[in-house]
């Protein structure tokens, strides 16, 4: 997606060889207008998959989901974040291991708000070793419901999420691709 791509290479901080900073447009400050456009591109994009609900992780998810959402016409669910286990029997519930800050937190969603008759659509702001993506499909199958396509802003092809997620059969939508960070370097791929 041009729009993206230009702002990644604007404003976007590669901090070293691993990681990039959007805090100026996505996970910080949230610009607003490039969202609507991102929900867009994501809404066309999956437009003939049945899609009945867009799922996202807390936080940085929930604005480019919810404009995708909006632009289907569909329902968005958040799946949460907890920092203990609360074992509770109405939810279903997952350990993800988070890629930027190497702990791991419980991922949680409610079961009365999915059910096998959903076929929904995963956005997230980045894709990096897919333990978030790889978390939510866990989440949605536990409820019996199906994975439509995974929708990612910002993919890091270096690494090796992409990879995991496709030898599983899922289809993978990345707005943008990086082939290469380094400090103060933003390749994208060809
Ligand atoms: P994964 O689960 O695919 O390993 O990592 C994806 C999650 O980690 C995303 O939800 C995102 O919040 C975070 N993440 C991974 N890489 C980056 C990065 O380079 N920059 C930022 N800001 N977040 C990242």
């Amino acid at each position: 997606m041009k729009l993206l791509e230009e702002k990644v290479l604007q404003e976007g901080i590669a901090v070293n060889e691993n990681i990039l900073k959007v805090d100026s447009f996505i996970n910080h400050q949230i610009d607003p207008v490039l969202m609507k456009a991102i929900g867009e591109d994501f809404a066309d994009h999956f437009k003939d998959c049945g899609i009945t609900k867009v799922v996202t992780i807390e936080s940085s998810g929930i604005a480019p989901a919810f404009s995708t959402a909006l632009a289907m016409q569909a329902p968005l669910l958040i799946l949460k974040k907890s920092p203990s286990k609360v074992l509770n029997e109405n939810m279903y519930q997952t350990i993800v291991t988070s890629y930027t800050k190497g702990a791991s937190y419980e991922l949680t969603l409610a079961s009365h708000l999915i059910s096998e008759h959903d076929h929904v659509l995963i956005i997230d702001d980045f894709l990096a070793n897919g333990e978030a993506a790889t978390g939510a499909i866990r989440l949605i199958r536990k409820a019996h419901a199906t994975v439509a396509g995974i929708g990612i802003l910002i993919e890091k092809s270096f690494q090796p999420g992409r990879a995991k997620l496709e030898e599983q059969g899922f289809s993978i939508y990345s707005q943008v691709r990086i082939a290469k960070l380094d400090k103060d370097v933003i390749e994208l791929m060809p």
